[in-house]
């Protein structure tokens, strides 16, 4: 297929990658231009000098930035995605977005008769590269069906959700629920080191019970108790999803203080810990409450 992929970013990239070492032509747009450059480089891909080019001759244009805002800075003027689209081809947008602005980009785009998916991923950096990613699609399932065999490039596995909207509702209760383990796995593994427990056993046993998360499984013993706590996905990006979360309980009156209290402690985080820390180190901000390291 003709493809376009606009957002290298920490996840954007790999995908793109994917699509390029399956064989559709593909060509990119990134805002920093020296991204889009350096990965045309190692893979092939033809740079376009904006959103509309990069769209002009795509049957399916992907776009993974940070929020669904970003997305719709990019669709309107002599530049924009809207320009670009031909009658017929599809946005794909794997950014983890907000419903409500889904539709109103969905809506836009039908005006032109171009098809919208709001497609977020699963599955990290290395999901990413492996191309093992969980993709949930909102959207009519007839054009799910005519972009699927792009969106297998970097697939592991594909879900219709429901219509516009319900892939980015599933992905925010999935980082809410990511969310919301981490911190409960740190504030629990931060006491039991405390109390004279060596972590390890504690996992051990945790994760062979029923209070094991991918928390406690992959990332605690992965990247806390090794120190290592490598930069895959930006902490202030969970900040979002899980705002995303806490605002969609609200507009469906859900009691829900678990999922409020934790946006909370995850606006805290970003504040004290910056745009750039990976979501991991938010342990950090739980151990030095606690004065003591999981290690
Ligand atoms: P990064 O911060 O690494 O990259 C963000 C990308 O979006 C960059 O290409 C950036 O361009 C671009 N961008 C941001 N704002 C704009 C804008 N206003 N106009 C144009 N381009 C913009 O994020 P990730 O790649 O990690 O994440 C991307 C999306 O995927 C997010 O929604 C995130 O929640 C989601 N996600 C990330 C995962 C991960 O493991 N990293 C896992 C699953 C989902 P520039 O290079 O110029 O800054």
């Amino acid at each position: 297929m003709n493809t376009a992929f606009l957002g290298l970013g920490a996840i954007g990239r790999p995908m793109a990658a994917r699509l390029a070492a399956a064989g559709h032509t593909l060509v990119v747009w990134n805002r920093t231009r020296e991204r889009a450059e350096q990965f045309a480089r190692d893979t092939g891909a033809s740079v376009a000098a904006s959103p509309a080019e990069a769209a002009r001759n795509a049957d399916v244009v992907f776009t993974c930035f940070s929020t669904s805002r970003d997305v719709q800075s990019v669709l309107d003027g002599s530049d924009g995605l809207l320009a670009g689209l031909a009658r017929g081809a599809v946005l794909v947008d794997c950014t983890s977005g907000d419903p409500a602005t889904s539709k109103t980009i969905a809506d836009a785009l039908a005006a032109r008769g171009v098809g919208f998916l709001d497609a977020p991923v699963s599955g990290g950096v290395s999901g990413a590269e492996k191309g093992t990613l969980t993709v949930m699609v909102g959207g009519d399932a007839a054009v799910l069906q005519a972009v699927r065999p792009a969106i297998e490039a970097f697939a592991g596995k594909i879900v219709h959700c429901g219509p516009v909207g319900a892939g980015d509702a599933v992905k925010a209760v999935n980082q809410a629920f990511l969310a919301i383990h981490l911190l409960a796995a740190a504030e629990g593994l931060v006491t039991l080191v405390k109390q004279g427990v060596d972590p390890k056993v504690a996992l051990d046993v945790i994760n062979a019970s029923s209070g094991r998360s991918n928390s406690s499984m992959n990332l605690i013993p992965e990247r806390v108790i090794t120190r290592a706590f490598p930069k895959t996905f930006r902490l202030a990006l969970l900040e979002k999803d899980i705002g995303i979360a806490a605002e969609l309980a609200r507009q469906n009156r859900v009691p829900s203080p678990v999922t409020q209290l934790t946006a909370d402690l995850f606006r805290v985080a970003r504040g004290e810990l910056g745009e750039v820390a990976d979501h991991v180190e938010v342990v950090k901000m739980v151990e030095q409450w606690g004065g003591a390291e999981i290690t």
